[in-house]
């Protein structure tokens, strides 16, 4: 396939053009807002095209799909334009900022035939299809409760948009969303209710949250605890779960990079779990690809994307509002 990038990023340049390139297709045009950025990332990865007039873009019929990581406030008109023109799209998350657009693109997909996809990466984690494996297969029982922790120290390099900006920044639509879609994979379960409360101001500004702690309840009952953070300095990412018959201990695993261990705990006794890991984002463009052939599903589909962005929204709901939050009064 032929590729078109909207979006001259930090992702497409360190993980998205070799990737495409690694499932065997080619990326043919890089569109920027920006014209000199567009030739810089051109040059710098042998892309024929660049331009940043999207719609002209979208003309040629000799682009199959298009990679979208703009900024997240572009996403949704951007998506449409594409789907629109009936190419297929794998979207970066979040796939909009509201429910309404999200659902538009899901639709618009549907109408045209195209697969829409989003890129949430870390369901291509080996580790992370292996825990959801012995999940499914009751290594450890019921799932009782998860303790998720996703907290980084953001590179100097990403600290733009993402700490600034209050439409399209902070870390629920950053990091929160990746923990919503990767729950509802390893669970093969929904949220039915958030709560949450929020720090800002260390490196952020505006009042964009950089750290959140809060809880998710799933409909089959389990309580998850997350925490993720922009500010977290030497610390390691982790997910604990634990169930009515033993644990899964994941630690490292939050990542872009395909690492991380796997302990499992029951009554057979503590073993390391073996992991063959695999680039997360190859995986993703293979799956992307393989449901553009075979008429099947990527990785993640436009409704994974709005169900976490629908989660997303109702944590910063409660952050913004202190729903359920009760004041505990001093003595
Ligand atoms: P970047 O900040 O690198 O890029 C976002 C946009 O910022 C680019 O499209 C570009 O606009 C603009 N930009 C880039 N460099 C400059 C500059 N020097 N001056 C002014 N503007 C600039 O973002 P990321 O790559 O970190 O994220 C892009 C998207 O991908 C987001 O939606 C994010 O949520 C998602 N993401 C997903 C990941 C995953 O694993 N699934 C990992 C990281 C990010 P233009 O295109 O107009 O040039």
């Amino acid at each position: 396939m032929n590729w078109l990038l909207v979006g001259a990023s930090n992702v497409a340049h360190e993980w998205i053009v070799s990737a495409i390139r690694n499932v065997g297709d080619e990326v043919t045009t890089i569109v920027s807002g920006n014209l000199e950025r567009a030739k810089d990332f051109a040059n710098q990865h042998g892309i024929s095209n660049f331009t940043t007039d999207l719609k002209q873009a979208l003309q040629n019929e000799e682009i199959d799909a298009v990679y979208i990581s703009s900024a997240n406030s572009l996403h949704f008109e951007q998506a449409i334009a594409a789907l629109k023109a009936k190419k297929h799209v794998m979207c970066e998350k979040p796939m909009a900022l509201n429910i309404s657009d999200a659902k538009a693109m899901i639709s618009q997909a549907e109408i045209n035939g195209v697969v829409l996809g989003i890129n949430y990466h870390l369901r291509n984690s080996a580790l992370i299809k292996k825990m959801r494996e012995l999940i499914a297969a009751g290594s450890i029982g019921d799932v009782l409760t998860i303790r998720f922790c996703h907290a980084v120290s953001l590179p100097e390099k990403l600290q733009g948009w993402r700490i600034n900006t209050p439409s399209e920044g902070g870390v629920v639509l950053d990091i929160t969303v990746h923990d919503i879609d990767t729950l509802r994979f390893l669970l093969d379960d929904e949220p039915v209710s958030v709560n949450a409360m929020a720090q800002t101001g260390l490196i952020s500004h505006n009042n964009v949250s950089e750290t959140v702690m809060g809880t998710i309840e799933f409909a089959k009952g389990t309580l998850v605890s997350f925490f993720d953070s922009f500010t977290a300095k030497h610390f390691q990412t982790s997910i604990d779960v634990i169930g009515t018959k033993g644990t899964l201990l994941a630690q490292n695993t939050l990542t872009q990079q395909p690492v991380g261990t796997l302990q499992l705990n029951n009554i057979d006794g503590s073993q390391s779990i073996n992991i063959e890991h695999e680039n997360l984002y190859i995986t993703s463009f293979e799956k992307f690809k393989n449901a553009v052939e075979n008429h099947g599903q990527p990785a993640a589909t436009g409704y994974d994307g709005l169900r976490s962005l629908e989660v997303s929204l109702a944590v910063q709901q409660a952050i913004a509002n202190k729903t359920n939050v009760l004041t505990v009064a001093g003595e």
